[in-house]
């Protein structure tokens, strides 16, 4: 693929200013950059550009180019523009997450994202609830519209650096002369310098403000689970968009009920003689109360389903059903009476039990004996 000219791709003749080059390059950063622009060809594009303007907004690459065009691969310090696999696409990624040095601090950059941590209660998450919810984040000042520069006055190109946010720095050392680049110690890299600075902000262009979202959590989530809420982070820089805000949702725990996906088990107390004799027994429900028939001879574990009682599902695809396990409660305080019938019992029983806990008891018997 043949390149296009740098000058061609930033629309610039070839006397463009220093300054020119730097205005039309920041104006098709801002279009193209990928964050911004959701087209398929945009990266590409923002790529181009973001090349051009590395080679013409350095004088001594820019020279280079004039000369000899993109003949060379070997222009001017290591590495070629064209190297999109090695430093140039650090340069990019650089510029626009922190880091390196040569970042441009007017390019445009999404605003943070934010995680919020929501407390429910076990059935507002069942059964979904709105909420608004108050967080703090940084915005842009509205007061002087995010320049940090008071109402009626504008920042001005900083006159150390020219706008860039560097200075080129000479030295001399024992192998030549070395230029290092370093960030404009007025502006503090941003090129500009703000001569009245806004009173709401102090010059920074943002301040922090509570901001209260209204959230609808969906009915069913459940512990862990995560809500994003586009476009609620912070505030994006210099025209980039804005962050998004991540919900985490925590459960407390119940005392009665809990979740096993979209089921919702629980556990039931008997007597040994409902066990025993069976009885119809009322049981907790998410809304309200449920009756089971517990048939005679029930053995503590046994589970009872309940179709649809649980918990509907967060996507909207059905609702989970309530499991509920009942434990036989052996007594504990016997009065004389209970002691001598339960005697009785046993008497009459000849200590045989029915055929089910029968093959139980054999079982044990038989680890006892190591089979
Ligand atoms: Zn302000
Ligand atoms: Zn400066």
């Amino acid at each position: 693929m043949s390149k296009r000219d740098f000058y061609e791709v930033l629309g610039v003749s070839e006397d463009a200013s220093a300054d020119e080059i730097k205005k039309a390059y920041r104006k098709l950063a801002r279009k193209y950059h990928p964050d911004v622009n959701k087209e398929d060809d945009a990266e590409e594009k923002f790529k181009e550009v973001k090349e051009a303007y590395d080679t013409l907004s350095d004088s001594q690459k820019k020279a280079h180019y004039d000369q000899f065009g993109h003949a060379d691969p070997n222009q001017g310090f290591g590495g070629g523009a064209g190297d999109f696999g090695g430093s140039g696409f650090g340069d990019i990624f650089d510029m626009f997450f922190g880091g390196g040095g040569r970042r441009d601090p007017n390019a445009p950059r999404q605003g943070a994202d934010l995680q919020y941590t929501m407390t429910l209660e076990f059935k507002e998450a069942v059964f979904g609830k709105e909420e608004e919810i108050e967080i703090p984040r940084e915005e842009s000042c509205q007061t002087c519209s995010g320049s940090g520069a008071k109402p009626g006055t504008s920042p001005e190109t900083c006159g150390r650096c020219g706008g860039s946010g560097q200075l080129n720095v000479e030295q001399n050392t024992p192998f030549g002369r070395v230029v290092n680049r370093r960030i404009c110690d007025r502006c503090e890299g941003s090129g500009q310098t703000i001569k009245d600075k806004c009173n709401t902000c102090g010059g920074d262009g943002r301040v922090e403000k509570r901001k209260k979202v209204k959230v609808r959590v969906p009915a069913g989530i459940d512990h862990g689970q995560q809500m994003r809420q586009a476009g609620q982070g912070e505030a994006g820089v210099n025209g980039g968009p804005p962050g998004d805000l991540y919900i985490v949702i925590n459960v407390k725990p119940h005392e009665f009920f809990e979740r096993d996906g979209d089921h919702v088990r629980c556990e039931m107390p008997l007597t040994f003689t409902q066990a025993a004799l069976g009885d119809e027994i009322e049981v907790p429900a998410l809304s309200g109360k449920v009756k089971i028939k517990v048939p005679a001879g029930t053995q503590t574990g046994k589970q009872f389903r309940l179709k649809g009682k649980g918990a509907p599902n967060v996507h909207g695809r059905g609702t989970g059903d309530q499991l509920i396990t009942v434990r036989v409660i052996t007594p504990k305080k016997l009065s004389d009476k209970q002691k001598s019938l339960l005697k009785e019992f046993a008497d009459e029983s000849g200590e045989t039990v029915d055929e089910h806990s029968d093959s139980f008891f054999d079982k044990v018997k038989r680890a006892f004996r190591g089979d």
